[in-house]
């Protein structure tokens, strides 16, 4: 028989029982019984398969099926689950809103004001008369008095607040779209996908470069109950090119009788024109431009929790609100708890200083320059002979699906390490603690000053040495 081998890897997995034995042996009774019956099954599941996919004996030579090998690597994944999965990780990467770290940094406020919604709180209790209260009143003020919105609601992200809109406006009906802002996000956010589980239905008009006020005109018909704007926030269409504008849409909804709702994307609530920045739409503009329902991320530019935030007239947000998914898109308390606490920074705080998203944003030059040969000066005088350390000029990116052609001057640490291969090194880092992230350019290693809080320093030297 050509499987023999096969036959006799099979044979001689150890059965649960023995293993258990090993186990006990090795760690005395730590673990739920169940819960350790599952995993050493699980194990030895793992090897039967790897038995089974081999295509030649070869392929097992560094197979090991012995009693305390499957122990130790049930015992392995156990302790695994103790460790909190979501692990502090120290951003050097220089990317502000880095979708794959958490995107913002939340502000100090707003973390103090988790912890202390995190028991009970007066979510939906209005206190001074012990009725019932409103999970949106919460925000709903701060948002109307910063954007100039007649009404507000939350939901989990943007993604959800669209969803939720369109579902409301227009489920049934028509909703029109230039073809220059189908847009995708990462992570599987698409307008047209959004649009059929909304249950409304797109119609494309214009062409991937150019829209133009009449194809919008032509579009309309009885069975059209929306104009629907979206930002292009993650890609720019360049060179001949022409977009209808938020103002003119307006316009042209007021004429035929139709809403207008604009899907912002980041969103910003402070002007940043002063910085070498791309040009974000405010928010207060776009309202004041008439959009009927605005929809932005609470995690992107404004540096809030994630949450998705629904802007705009009465009329069309108490529908909004009074919608069943709403039940399903609602957030919880924690989240409105940072919301709050990041929208009274913007009402009446210094947010250039006190959201970590604009302070990184638009820290300057000679303070990165100063920051990097501060941590440089560190390195070379605790890793002589282990790191090679330069500082040099770089750029930063906004990440996070916003300003996509935003370039920030830095200056980074270069960093290349005398004995590990720089595979080796940079993962070390990553899965250390805390964890590490920089920005791999060639054979460096680049430390961004711009994304490590000053505190963070010095663990930051810590993790190198
Ligand atoms: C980011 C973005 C979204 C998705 O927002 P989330 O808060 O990540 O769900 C939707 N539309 C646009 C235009 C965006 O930029």
């Amino acid at each position: 028989m050509a499987d023999n081998w096969r036959q006799e890897y099979l044979r001689a997995l150890p059965g649960v029982d023995v293993v258990l034995a090993a186990v006990r042996q090795a760690e005395g009774g730590r673990f739920p019984r169940p819960l350790l019956v599952r995993t050493v099954q699980e194990v030895i599941d793992g090897l039967r398969r790897r038995i089974m996919q081999a295509t030649s004996r070869e392929e097992l030579a560094e197979f090991n099926s012995q009693p305390e090998a499957v122990a130790k690597e049930a015992l392995a994944r156990l302790r695994q689950l103790q460790r909190p999965s979501l692990q502090r990780v120290i951003n050097a990467t220089g990317t502000v809103l880095h979708t794959n770290l958490g995107r913002a940094r939340l502000a100090e406020a707003a973390i103090e004001a988790m912890r202390r919604a995190a028991g009970y709180c007066s979510l939906e209790m209005d206190l001074p008369s012990g009725r019932r209260g409103l999970r949106h009143a919460h925000v709903e003020r701060l948002l109307t008095a910063l954007t100039g919105a007649e009404a507000a609601c939350v939901v989990n992200n943007n993604a959800a607040a669209v969803l939720l809109a369109l579902n409301t406006l227009a489920a049934g009906k028509k909703v029109i779209v230039s073809r220059g802002e189908l847009v995708e996000i990462g992570g599987s956010f698409r307008i047209p996908e959004v649009m059929a589980a909304s249950g409304a239905r797109l119609v494309e008009v214009g062409t991937t470069n150019k829209t133009h006020y009449g194809d919008y005109e032509q579009a309309v018909d009885e069975e059209t109950a929306l104009l629907l704007k979206v930002h292009t926030s993650n890609y720019r269409v360049v060179g001949y090119t022409a977009s209808v504008e938020v103002a003119e849409l307006v316009e042209l909804g007021r004429s035929v009788g139709l809403p207008v709702m604009e899907d912002l994307g980041s969103g910003l609530l402070v002007d940043l024109s002063a910085f070498r920045l791309e040009r974000e739409p405010l928010v207060a503009e776009r309202i004041a431009a008439g959009v009927d329902v605005l929809t932005l991320s609470g995690d992107k530019l404004l540096g809030g929790p994630q949450a998705g935030i629904i802007l705009g007239k009465r009329a069309f947000l108490e529908r909004i609100k009074k919608n069943q998914l709403m039940r399903a898109l609602r957030p919880d308390k924690i989240t409105l708890a940072a919301l709050e606490a990041t929208l009274q920074i913007y009402l009446f705080g210094d947010p250039l200083r006190e959201i970590p998203v604009l302070a990184m944003l638009t820290i300057s030059k000679d303070m990165l320059k100063r920051r990097a040969e501060r941590l440089a000066a560190a390195l070379r005088e605790r890793a002589e002979g282990i790191l090679t350390v330069d500082v040099r000029e770089d750029y930063s990116f906004v990440g996070g699906g916003a300003m996509p052609l935003t370039r920030l001057p830095t200056f980074v640490v270069a960093l290349r390490h005398k004995k590990m291969s720089q595979a080796e090194w940079v993962k070390k880092l990553r899965t250390g603690t805390p964890s590490l992230v920089g920005r791999v350019q060639d054979d460096w290693l680049l430390l961004d000053p711009r994304t490590i809080e000053e505190a963070e320093e010095e663990e930051v030297v810590a993790c190198l040495t």
